[in-house]
């Protein structure tokens, strides 16, 4: 998000005129890396087309659209003018919050701005601002947004008395962030107040993170109990949500009876009695300055005063002439803003206001098709050409293994429908109908998956799908005027919303289940045929996998994964390679062009897929995996053999794992000891942080099946990409920049404690090896090893070693100053290869490159292990490039001492280290690092 800070300020500028104020700005985007000198042009070009003063004595210059080009990277420059400046307008400008925005990120600050707007003086105090802090202070008073919307009404809850129903509404409360337990627990000593007309209050202040109204009404109500209020926080943020309760108090319906809808509406002070029309927004980038003016200057026009909130936000009403209120909605392309208006007359003056904002205000607009926001961010496609049969397509290998098999093509159908409809019966009709018919296409599939693990997951959409709750919110919008389909849609999305927003992680993830089932609905209300998996053996073909995809699958049938976008390190193919499929992603979007029904090659080793392969490649393949059934039976039938190159050069092979109960399994495919116990796995299956019998009997069943072989644990690695519900932390801009791992752990050294010490207590005298994540120096080290050392003195637990995780660039240039201090080294060559090439591990479309085989990384774990070995001091590889087949004999020949895989892996990687001579690895190491790309070494590699 697009935010002021004072470094974005400069003061004191002067200017004869608006037209030399705004060179001014532009010389600033210019000169702060922003914008190119064209941009200027854009500046006049758009006040040509109106002023973008907003008043009080700020103006808001951008760019027009077309002008985004010269934009380099989103950024604002604000100018003061203590003298001011006269604008084309004739309004007297002291500020100019210049924008260079290359999509809609400006319409957060123009949001913002408008909550200042209003204060009195603000013009003079922005004049006389002397210092940037005050000046930014003057700009950025930010109120506490108050919650009151779709999340906080609780409907018809089972409930019979005025607490019950006050705790209910707490606890979604609670759920939601905006309060903490000190408020549940003000709550729990209080009485609920009548306030008349049925109606209780609940209020406090402890606790309390964002001012919030929860409104819950009983599924049985009568005279005495209609509904509770809670609300929570208190002084000036909270007076629109006073204002609400007033709405509420003042108006005559039982608020029991209403729909969500029909709540938030009298919420922000709708009568049951005043015209009401919902209408989609269309423009591009949202409710700017430029058409909310004309937007104020249609709703002028009319002849009683129309009221405006958005659907999907907080319940509260802008009158319709009120420019800065209006901008303040901060509404965007594909929200419904509500009109309303009440007297004689009202239904033509709604009608009008609809009808200027549905023709765009003034600009071209386009309509909306299903998934719009999604496709909104997506780049123009061009025409992909079609893949080219019989041919091996490079990509990136992302789990190992050959499979052959039909492809079905996962292509979302594109969804194109009308947002509204006058026919409500009819489109409730649809729906029902609709909704009987994705019904009995889930008891085919159900039936179809019988046995598999793709059933389970069908029939929880069956019961997703009786839902009355969901069917009523449905036919609650479409009764206000939506088509079916958008109905449906918006009760989906609603439902999903609330449901991600739970704490509960298994819960949140239910959303993927709510949509997947609300598009086969939606599908059917289109006439569109949903993507129906064969019920045979297949490759699934699609653009990306989440891991919950993945997760997800129906390993009966499917054989192998191809992805348009992915990198080897994602989550995804993480669990790929943990379930054995082979898989291949990075293929690009020509992917998609593959028809379903089209056999595909999918080769894990290599790192390619060949579509339609021909006769002669098909008798080589079948070869190829008689004799990968065969290395599979012999490397498992020698898998408890040492890893010993046939110069006789021994390393360890041991496994990865986030769940001890696995180890005993780990041990039989021949593991020389666990190498990576991702602790915080433990951490994610329980609710609270594990105490220390909790722990210590986890560790336990690690130590007890490895009976007397190595456990590398790492200690707890949250943050960045692995969020713990229970250690809630700030929201950071680059959460992978942030607080994670060790930097984690140590502003929590109790957690650590309990960690370490549930570790050394259980290892006794057995072999016991604790790593830190992401230590960037030594001085982290130091820290970390300072309660190791402490718990030592009173811990017995004579066989341990300390070492560090290498995956920070700083850490492996830093090795010579680490090695002679800690015990081992152990390279995570996920992060290191993120952190190295800045490429997030889990992009989309970046992460292919996401090689670890590149020489950059390559080089850091030649220093790291030279570094290690002067001191005496082993060396691991964790991350996945350790097994990846063409990495091995390179790590191998860096002087690499164990390799630890997912545990599958560990009878392949053992035997292909047999297969090898480490003068022949060292040669390749060589030959790897003298590369200046990824893809040069791989070629080598494959040459060599
Ligand atoms: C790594 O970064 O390589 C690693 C092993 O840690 P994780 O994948 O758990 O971040
Ligand atoms: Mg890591």
């Amino acid at each position: 998000m697009l935010t002021l800070t004072a470094d974005d300020i400069r003061l004191g500028c002067r200017a004869a005129n608006w037209r030399e104020a705004l060179a001014l700005a532009g010389e600033e985007l210019e000169a702060a890396g922003r914008t190119t000198p064209e941009y200027l042009q854009g500046l006049l070009d758009r006040e040509a087309q109106s002023s973008t003063v907003l008043g009080n004595g700020i103006a808001i210059p951008h760019g027009t659209p077309e002008s985004r080009e010269h934009v380099r990277s989103t950024g604002i420059r604000v100018l003061q003018f203590p003298d001011g400046v006269t604008w084309h307008d004739d309004a007297r400008v002291h500020v100019l919050v210049t924008i260079a925005a290359q999509s809609d990120e400006h319409l957060d600050i123009l949001r913002h701005l408008t909550r200042v707007l209003d204060k009195p003086g603000l013009a003079q105090q922005l004049a006389e601002a002397t210092d940037r802090d005050t000046l930014l202070a003057c700009l950025s008073r930010t109120p506490a947004t108050p919650k009151c919307d779709r999340d906080t009404l609780l409907l018809k809850v089972p409930a019979s008395d005025t607490r019950e129903l006050a705790l209910t509404a707490a606890a979604r409360l609670q759920s939601l962030g905006c309060v903490e337990p000190p408020f549940i627990a003000s709550l729990v000593a209080q009485s609920p107040q009548a306030v008349g007309r049925g109606l209780w209050l609940v209020h406090a202040t402890d606790g309390v993170t964002q001012p919030a109204l929860a409104v819950a009404t009983p599924a049985k109500a009568d005279s005495a109990l209609d509904g509770v209020l809670c609300l929570a926080g208190q002084g000036e943020d909270t007076q629109p949500l006073l204002e609400q309760i007033d709405h509420l108090l003042t108006q005559p319906e039982s608020i029991a009876r209403l729909s969500a809808d029909e709540l938030l509406a009298r919420l922000a002070g709708e009568q049951a009695n005043a015209v009401t029309r919902q209408v989609r927004l269309l423009n591009a980038h949202g409710l700017h300055a430029r058409p909310a003016k004309q937007l104020v200057q249609v709703a002028r026009q009319q002849s009683l005063p129309l009221q405006l909130r958005l659907l999907e936000g907080d319940a509260q009403a802008v009158s319709a002439t009120s420019l800065t209120r209006v901008i303040g909605l901060g509404a965007r392309r594909g929200q419904t803003l509500v009109i309303s208006a009440a007297g004689e007359g009202a239904q033509a003056a709604v009608d009008a206001l609809a009808q200027a904002i549905e023709s765009g205000l003034g600009e071209a607009v386009t309509p909306l098709r299903a998934h719009d926001e999604r496709k909104a961010t997506d780049t123009p496609t061009q025409p992909v050409e079609p893949l080219e049969t019989d041919t091996p397509i490079k990509a990136v290998a992302a789990s190992p293994g050959l499979a052959v098999a039909p492809a079905f093509v996962m292509r979302l159908p594109e969804l194109t429908y009308a947002a509204t409809a006058n026919d409500p019966d009819n489109q409730c009709e649809r729906l029902n109908r609709a909704i009987d018919e994705a019904f009995g296409q889930l008891e085919a599939l159900i039936r179809q998956a019988e046995g598999g693990e793709a059933g389970p997951i069908l029939a929880v959409h069956a019961e997703m799908l009786r839902d009355d709750d969901l069917h009523q919110a449905a036919f609650d919008i479409i009764r206000e005027g939506a088509s079916a389909e958008a109905g449906w849609w918006q009760a989906i999305d609603t439902a999903a919303k609330a449901q991600e927003a739970l704490a509960d992680r298994l819960l949140a993830e239910r959303a993927a289940d709510l949509r997947d089932v609300g598009r086969r609905v939606l599908a059917n209300l289109c006439g569109v045929a949903m993507p129906t998996p064969p019920d045979e053996a297949y490759i699934l073909v699609a653009d990306d996998l989440g891991p919950s995809d993945v997760a997800r699958l129906d390993t009966q049938r499917v054989r192998g994964l191809v992805t348009a976008k992915g990198g080897a390190t994602a989550h995804s193919a993480i669990l790929a390679r943990a379930l054995g499929l082979p898989a291949v992603v990075g293929v690009g979007e020509r992917l998609l062009t593959l028809d379903s029904g089209t056999d595909v090659v999918v080769d894990g080793e290599r790192g390619c897929i060949v579509p339609a392969p021909g006769a002669e490649r098909r008798r080589r393949l079948n070869q190829r995996l008689e004799q990968l059934e065969q290395l599979q039976a012999r490397a498992h039938e020698a898998r408890h053999e040492p890893a010993s190159t046939v110069d006789g050069h021994q390393v360890e092979v041991c496994a990865n794992l986030g769940n001890t109960a696995h180890t005993p399994e780990a041990v039989e495919r021949g593991a020389d000891g666990v190498g990576l116990l991702r602790t915080e796995f433990i951490f994610m299956a329980h609710s609270e942080a594990p105490d220390l019998a909790t722990q210590r009997a986890e560790y336990a069943k690690a130590f007890d099946a490895l009976d007397g072989l190595p456990l590398v644990a790492r200690t707890l690695d949250v943050g960045g990409d692995k969020p713990l519900d229970y250690w809630p932390l700030p929201e950071e801009d680059n959460p992978f920049l942030g607080l994670r791992g060790i930097r984690l752990s140590l502003t929590r050294p109790e957690i650590l404690e309990t960690q370490l010490r549930a570790l050394l207590t259980e290892a006794g005298s057995r072999p016991l090896r604790i790593m830190f994540p992401m230590v960037k120096d030594l001085a982290e080290f130091r820290a970390a090893k300072a309660l190791v050392d402490r718990l030592r003195e009173e811990i017995d637990a004579p066989d341990v070693q300390v070492g560090v995780m290498i995956e920070i660039p700083s850490s492996a240039l830093l090795a010579p100053t680490l090695a002679p201090e800690v015990d081992f080294f152990s390279i995570g060559t996920n992060d290191l290869t993120q952190y190295t090439l800045a490429i997030d591990r889990g992009h989309p479309q970046l992460s292919a490159e996401s090689d670890g085989l590149h020489p950059a990384v390559l080089r850091l774990i030649q220093m790291t292990v030279q570094a290690a070995h002067e001191h005496g001091r082993w060396v691991g590889i964790c991350g996945e490039l350790g097994s990846d087949p063409q990495a091995i004999p390179v790590l191998l020949g860096l002087g690499v001492d164990e390799f630890s895989v997912t545990s599958r892996r560990v009878p392949l990687v053992k035997a292909c280290i047999r297969n090898l001579a480490l003068s022949d690895a060292k040669s390749l190491a060589q030959l790897a690092l003298q590369q200046a790309t990824a893809s040069d070494v791989r070629d080598k590699l494959e040459g060599a």
